[in-house]
């Protein structure tokens, strides 16, 4: 039987273990955290990513794990609303907020009633390893080697096998951190939860309640903030002072319950060549995506199902080395262009608020003609919005 070793127990590995384990195959999978709580995790799934959940017959198990539904998205603009749209916008699911650490934890349980399935957790690759120009297993930080008739690189955008297999990313120039603060929930936003985007003097910030119940999410951009004194900064006051008045008193309201915040570097990139004869990457370690429109983890369970419709008959079968490797091949060239698409729409979006967060005259203009064009603008943002909530190409799992 053919020997998998997975390793990066994320949304990418934690999901194609569970698909390929079901289907008989024996995977390793290794994760380098010993909890899955201790890294910070995305939680929205866009209308795609809930169908390749429903594909990947995961929708009961998605019952069981905190999750919230977003009711809409809301842009304000020097203290003005330009627009609001409601979800599910067109679409036959809203966008949804997942707990990760519990999602990852369920599929986790799942894959264990398997005995096809290792896991080994609390434990990094650090090395691939290799006989004459194909890879063959893994070594692991407490020295041992697992061997692989195929490895597969979920690592995420740090990925190490990555390195190790000398395959190449291309970063997006302008790479951003963010402050992710946790606060809690204002009951406006239990009973009607909106994303609202807020600019303001030349800054802006994202707000939204989180799956986990009771918490607000509020992402920070720092890349315009460079001489901002993070340690002594008010936050309360900073973040009152661009905000709408019922928002401004919630923040002064809860000064000291605002949670110290994680600093995240988004890096955002793509592999020319996703992979070498004997090992594959997927999800973040080949396309490390920005956190924009909540693309990574649908494109990561997109990737998932591509993957297992290429290599579960092989796997089965038995089939050759080369047949395994001219598969890599095809899982890039059928996930590529989705993923080309849906990085070159975040970046758009990256750059018009960039624009509109660093230039006053624009501010102005829309703040004060937002009951006129807001309508228009609005109409323009649902249709450019499309793509990325339903997914570019079909992705169908057929195995
Ligand atoms: C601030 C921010 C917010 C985001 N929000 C969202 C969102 O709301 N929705 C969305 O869809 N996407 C979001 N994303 C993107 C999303 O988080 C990623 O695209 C997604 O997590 C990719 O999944 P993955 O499994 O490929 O990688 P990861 O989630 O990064 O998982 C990789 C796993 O590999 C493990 N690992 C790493 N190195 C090793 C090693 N050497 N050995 C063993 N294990 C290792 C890690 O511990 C980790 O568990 C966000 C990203 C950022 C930066």
């Amino acid at each position: 039987m053919k020997q998998i070793v997975i390793v990066g127990a994320g949304p990418t590995g934690a999901a194609l273990a569970l698909l390929l384990v079901k289907r008989n195959i024996k995977v390793t999978l290794i994760e380098a955290a010993k909890s899955f709580n201790r890294i910070f995790r995305g939680e929205g799934l866009m209308p795609s990513g809930l169908d390749a959940i429903a594909q990947m017959e995961l929708s009961t198990i998605l019952k069981n794990v905190p999750n919230r539904q977003l009711d809409g998205w809301e842009f304000i603009i020097e203290d003005r609303q330009l627009f609001r749209v409601d979800e599910p916008m067109g679409a036959d699911r809203p966008c949804t907020l997942v707990s990760q650490p519990p999602l990852l934890e369920t599929l986790i349980r799942e894959c264990q009633q398997y005995q096809e399935f290792e896991f080994i957790q609390g434990i990094s690759v650090t090395d691939l390893l290799s006989k004459e120009d194909r890879f063959t297993g893994v070594k692991l930080a407490d020295g041992r080697e697992i061997a692989a008739d195929l490895v597969i690189g979920a690592d995420g955008r740090n990925s190490v096998i990555r390195q190790r297999a000398g395959l190449e990313l291309v970063k997006q120039p302008k790479n951003i951190d963010l402050l992710w603060f946790k606060l809690p929930a204002h009951d406006r936003f239990v009973k009607d939860n909106l994303f609202c985007a807020i600019a303001k003097n030349n800054r802006g910030f994202s707000v939204f309640h989180g799956a986990e119940a009771g918490k607000l999410h509020l992402a920070w951009v720092l890349s315009a903030d460079k001489k901002i004194d993070l340690k002594n900064t008010n936050w309360a006051e900073t973040f009152a002072a661009l905000s709408p008045s019922w928002l401004a008193d919630h923040f002064r309201s809860c000064a000291d319950k605002i949670e110290t915040p994680i600093k995240l570097s988004v890096a955002i990139g793509r592999c020319p060549r996703w992979w070498k004869s004997g090992v594959i990457l997927l999800g973040d370690a080949a396309h490390p995506m920005s956190p924009i429109r909540a693309q990574g983890i649908n494109m990561a369970f997109r990737d998932v199902i591509v993957t297992a419709n290429h290599l579960v008959p092989l796997l089965k079968a038995e089939a050759s080395q080369e047949a395994i490797d001219l598969a890599l091949a095809k899982i890039q060239a059928e996930r590529e262009p989705e993923i080309i698409r849906a990085q070159k729409l975040q970046r758009n979006e990256a750059i018009r608020a960039e624009l509109i967060k660093n230039n006053p005259i624009i501010r102005s203009l829309l703040s004060l003609f937002a009951p006129l064009v807001g309508n228009i603008i609005k109409q323009k943002w649902v249709k450019e919005q499309y793509e990325m909530r339903q997914g570019i190409t079909e992705v169908k799992l057929v195995v």
